[in-house]
Protein backbone atom coordinates (compact mmCIF):
# COMPACT_ATOMS: atom_id res chain seq x y z
CA UNK A 1 0.00 0.00 0.00
CA UNK A 2 1.08 3.44 -0.79
CA UNK A 3 0.24 6.62 1.16
CA UNK A 4 0.26 10.57 0.41
CA UNK A 5 1.79 10.68 4.02
CA UNK A 6 3.91 9.02 6.15
CA UNK A 7 1.32 6.66 7.88
CA UNK A 8 1.46 6.84 11.64
CA UNK A 9 3.39 4.47 14.13
CA UNK A 10 1.95 1.79 16.32
CA UNK A 11 2.27 3.58 19.49
CA UNK A 12 2.44 0.29 21.76
CA UNK A 13 3.50 -0.31 25.43
CA UNK A 14 5.56 -2.84 27.22
CA UNK A 15 4.50 -5.78 28.53
CA UNK A 16 5.63 -7.47 31.46
CA UNK A 17 7.11 -10.97 30.80
CA UNK A 18 7.14 -11.05 27.24
CA UNK A 19 8.69 -8.75 24.03
CA UNK A 20 5.65 -8.48 22.44
CA UNK A 21 3.76 -4.90 22.93
CA UNK A 22 0.14 -3.82 23.42
CA UNK A 23 -0.58 -1.55 20.62
CA UNK A 24 -2.85 1.31 21.57
CA UNK A 25 -6.08 2.68 19.89
CA UNK A 26 -8.05 4.57 22.09
CA UNK A 27 -7.47 6.17 24.95
CA UNK A 28 -10.81 6.56 27.01
CA UNK A 29 -10.72 8.67 30.46
CA UNK A 30 -13.07 8.53 33.56
CA UNK A 31 -13.83 11.97 35.13
CA UNK A 32 -14.52 12.38 38.77
CA UNK A 33 -14.28 8.83 39.72
CA UNK A 34 -13.34 8.80 43.38
CA UNK A 35 -15.68 10.55 46.03
CA UNK A 36 -12.86 12.49 47.65
CA UNK A 37 -11.02 13.98 44.59
CA UNK A 38 -14.92 15.20 43.05
CA UNK A 39 -14.90 17.24 46.69
CA UNK A 40 -11.38 18.89 45.85
CA UNK A 41 -12.79 19.28 41.98
CA UNK A 42 -16.11 21.28 43.56
CA UNK A 43 -18.62 18.14 43.14
CA UNK A 44 -20.62 15.76 45.32
CA UNK A 45 -22.74 12.79 45.27
CA UNK A 46 -23.01 9.92 42.94
CA UNK A 47 -23.30 10.92 39.27
CA UNK A 48 -23.21 8.51 36.31
CA UNK A 49 -19.53 8.05 34.99
CA UNK A 50 -18.63 10.14 32.25
CA UNK A 51 -16.12 10.46 29.93
CA UNK A 52 -13.49 11.98 28.07
CA UNK A 53 -10.60 10.76 25.89
CA UNK A 54 -6.82 11.39 24.56
CA UNK A 55 -5.47 10.59 21.42
CA UNK A 56 -3.02 7.30 21.21
CA UNK A 57 -0.19 9.05 20.71
CA UNK A 58 -0.55 11.04 23.41
CA UNK A 59 1.00 8.17 25.53
CA UNK A 60 4.78 8.09 26.75
CA UNK A 61 5.21 4.49 27.59
CA UNK A 62 8.04 4.10 30.25
CA UNK A 63 10.16 0.44 30.53
CA UNK A 64 10.43 -0.65 33.38
CA UNK A 65 12.50 0.46 35.79
CA UNK A 66 13.48 2.97 33.63
CA UNK A 67 12.71 7.13 34.04
CA UNK A 68 11.26 8.54 31.24
CA UNK A 69 10.54 12.20 30.41
CA UNK A 70 7.87 14.80 29.77
CA UNK A 71 7.96 18.07 28.08
CA UNK A 72 6.57 20.81 30.27
CA UNK A 73 3.46 21.60 27.84
CA UNK A 74 2.77 24.80 26.38
CA UNK A 75 0.35 27.22 27.47
CA UNK A 76 -0.21 26.59 30.79
CA UNK A 77 1.13 28.01 34.26
CA UNK A 78 -0.65 24.63 36.25
CA UNK A 79 0.41 21.26 34.85
CA UNK A 80 -1.46 19.04 37.33
CA UNK A 81 -0.61 15.23 38.16
CA UNK A 82 -3.48 12.33 38.14
CA UNK A 83 -2.44 9.21 39.37
CA UNK A 84 -4.49 6.37 37.90
CA UNK A 85 -5.09 2.72 37.86
CA UNK A 86 -4.97 2.14 33.47
CA UNK A 87 -7.16 -0.80 32.17
CA UNK A 88 -5.72 -2.07 28.92
CA UNK A 89 -8.78 -3.88 26.56
CA UNK A 90 -7.73 -6.76 25.37
CA UNK A 91 -11.26 -7.89 23.87
CA UNK A 92 -13.89 -6.45 22.17
CA UNK A 93 -17.43 -5.50 22.29
CA UNK A 94 -20.18 -3.26 23.06
CA UNK A 95 -22.80 -3.22 25.99
CA UNK A 96 -20.99 -5.27 27.79
CA UNK A 97 -22.35 -6.01 31.36
CA UNK A 98 -20.58 -5.61 34.27
CA UNK A 99 -20.55 -9.53 35.36
CA UNK A 100 -18.64 -10.21 32.04
CA UNK A 101 -16.16 -7.12 31.59
CA UNK A 102 -13.21 -8.93 33.39
CA UNK A 103 -13.16 -11.19 30.16
CA UNK A 104 -12.45 -8.17 28.25
CA UNK A 105 -9.60 -7.21 30.31
CA UNK A 106 -5.97 -7.86 29.02
CA UNK A 107 -4.13 -6.77 31.77
CA UNK A 108 -3.58 -3.49 34.05
CA UNK A 109 -0.74 -0.67 34.20
CA UNK A 110 -0.20 2.63 35.92
CA UNK A 111 -0.75 6.24 34.24
CA UNK A 112 -0.64 9.57 34.66
CA UNK A 113 -3.66 11.56 32.96
CA UNK A 114 -1.80 14.85 33.19
CA UNK A 115 -3.85 17.84 32.75
CA UNK A 116 -3.70 21.55 31.89
CA UNK A 117 -5.67 22.90 34.81
CA UNK A 118 -6.08 26.58 34.19
CA UNK A 119 -7.06 25.43 30.37
CA UNK A 120 -9.14 22.85 31.55
CA UNK A 121 -11.21 25.23 34.49
CA UNK A 122 -11.43 27.66 31.55
CA UNK A 123 -13.18 25.25 29.24
CA UNK A 124 -15.79 24.23 32.00
CA UNK A 125 -16.56 27.74 32.78
CA UNK A 126 -16.72 28.44 29.27
CA UNK A 127 -19.11 25.25 28.61
CA UNK A 128 -16.40 24.21 26.23
CA UNK A 129 -14.53 20.84 25.23
CA UNK A 130 -12.02 19.72 27.42
CA UNK A 131 -9.60 18.60 25.36
CA UNK A 132 -7.25 21.44 25.41
CA UNK A 133 -6.63 20.64 29.03
CA UNK A 134 -6.67 17.19 28.57
CA UNK A 135 -5.80 15.62 25.39
CA UNK A 136 -2.26 17.12 24.63
CA UNK A 137 1.10 16.07 23.46
CA UNK A 138 2.56 13.51 26.22
CA UNK A 139 -0.21 13.74 28.38
CA UNK A 140 -0.69 10.13 29.21
CA UNK A 141 2.40 8.51 30.55
CA UNK A 142 2.20 4.83 31.45
CA UNK A 143 3.79 1.63 32.85
CA UNK A 144 4.23 -1.77 31.43
CA UNK A 145 1.24 -3.59 31.50
CA UNK A 146 0.52 -6.39 33.70
CA UNK A 147 -1.54 -9.26 32.22
CA UNK A 148 -4.50 -9.60 34.43
CA UNK A 149 -3.56 -13.04 35.70
CA UNK A 150 -0.57 -11.76 37.12
CA UNK A 151 -2.53 -8.63 38.75
CA UNK A 152 -4.63 -10.38 41.36
CA UNK A 153 -6.01 -7.91 43.86
CA UNK A 154 -5.56 -5.33 41.29
CA UNK A 155 -8.84 -3.89 41.82
CA UNK A 156 -8.34 -3.15 45.80
CA UNK A 157 -5.14 -2.41 45.60
CA UNK A 158 -2.87 0.76 47.36
CA UNK A 159 -2.28 3.59 44.73
CA UNK A 160 -0.23 6.30 44.99
CA UNK A 161 1.97 9.35 43.82
CA UNK A 162 5.17 10.88 44.91
CA UNK A 163 6.46 13.54 43.60
CA UNK A 164 10.80 14.28 44.48
CA UNK A 165 9.88 11.42 47.41
CA UNK A 166 7.12 13.41 48.88
CA UNK A 167 3.48 11.75 49.08
CA UNK A 168 1.01 13.52 47.02
CA UNK A 169 -1.66 11.34 46.20
CA UNK A 170 -2.67 7.82 48.92
CA UNK A 171 -5.64 5.97 48.46
CA UNK A 172 -6.87 2.55 47.43
CA UNK A 173 -8.80 1.30 43.93
CA UNK A 174 -11.35 -0.01 46.56
CA UNK A 175 -12.01 3.92 46.74
CA UNK A 176 -13.04 3.79 43.08
CA UNK A 177 -16.77 5.73 42.89
CA UNK A 178 -17.53 3.12 39.39
CA UNK A 179 -15.61 0.22 39.62
CA UNK A 180 -13.91 -1.10 37.07
CA UNK A 181 -16.54 -3.18 35.79
CA UNK A 182 -18.86 -0.95 35.69
CA UNK A 183 -16.79 1.29 34.17
CA UNK A 184 -16.62 -1.05 31.27
CA UNK A 185 -20.31 -1.14 31.19
CA UNK A 186 -21.46 2.02 30.75
CA UNK A 187 -18.23 2.96 28.82
CA UNK A 188 -19.13 0.29 26.08
CA UNK A 189 -22.99 1.38 26.14
CA UNK A 190 -21.79 4.81 24.36
CA UNK A 191 -18.20 3.03 22.25
CA UNK A 192 -17.98 -0.14 20.99
CA UNK A 193 -14.50 -1.13 22.64
CA UNK A 194 -12.15 -2.35 20.70
CA UNK A 195 -8.70 -4.57 21.29
CA UNK A 196 -5.96 -1.74 21.78
CA UNK A 197 -8.37 0.08 24.02
CA UNK A 198 -6.63 1.89 27.58
CA UNK A 199 -9.31 2.74 29.73
CA UNK A 200 -7.81 5.46 32.64
CA UNK A 201 -10.17 4.91 35.59
CA UNK A 202 -9.94 8.13 37.49
CA UNK A 203 -7.93 10.07 40.26
CA UNK A 204 -8.14 10.12 44.23
CA UNK A 205 -7.92 13.23 45.83
CA UNK A 206 -4.57 15.16 45.89
CA UNK A 207 -4.20 16.47 42.73
CA UNK A 208 -1.77 19.54 42.79
CA UNK A 209 0.79 21.07 39.94
CA UNK A 210 4.37 20.02 38.84
CA UNK A 211 7.11 21.86 37.09
CA UNK A 212 9.88 21.28 35.07
CA UNK A 213 12.98 19.27 37.11
CA UNK A 214 10.21 17.20 39.18
CA UNK A 215 10.47 13.34 39.19
CA UNK A 216 7.00 11.69 39.47
CA UNK A 217 6.42 8.18 41.15
CA UNK A 218 3.93 6.54 40.44
CA UNK A 219 2.57 2.90 41.65
CA UNK A 220 -0.83 0.57 42.28
CA UNK A 221 0.31 -2.19 44.27
CA UNK A 222 1.71 -5.43 42.55
CA UNK A 223 2.08 -2.78 38.93
CA UNK A 224 5.29 -1.92 37.69
CA UNK A 225 5.62 1.39 38.88
CA UNK A 226 5.76 4.29 36.77
CA UNK A 227 8.49 7.05 36.73
CA UNK A 228 8.79 10.53 34.77
CA UNK A 229 10.62 13.60 34.54
CA UNK A 230 9.00 16.88 33.74
CA UNK A 231 11.53 18.35 31.71
MN1 LIG B 1 -8.20 11.76 35.35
Amino acid sequence: MDYVVTPPAVVAIPVVGQTARFPVHRIYCVGRNYAEHAKEMGFTGREPPFFFMKPADAVVAVEAGQTGSMAYPTLTGNLHHEIELVVAIGKGGKNIAAADAHQHIYGYAVGLDMTRRDLQNEMKKQGRPWCIGKGFEQSAPIGPITPAAQAVGVEQAEIALQVNGQDRQRSTVAQLIWSIAETIEHLSAAWELQPGDLIYSGTPEGVSAVVPGDTLEGSVAGLESLSIRIV
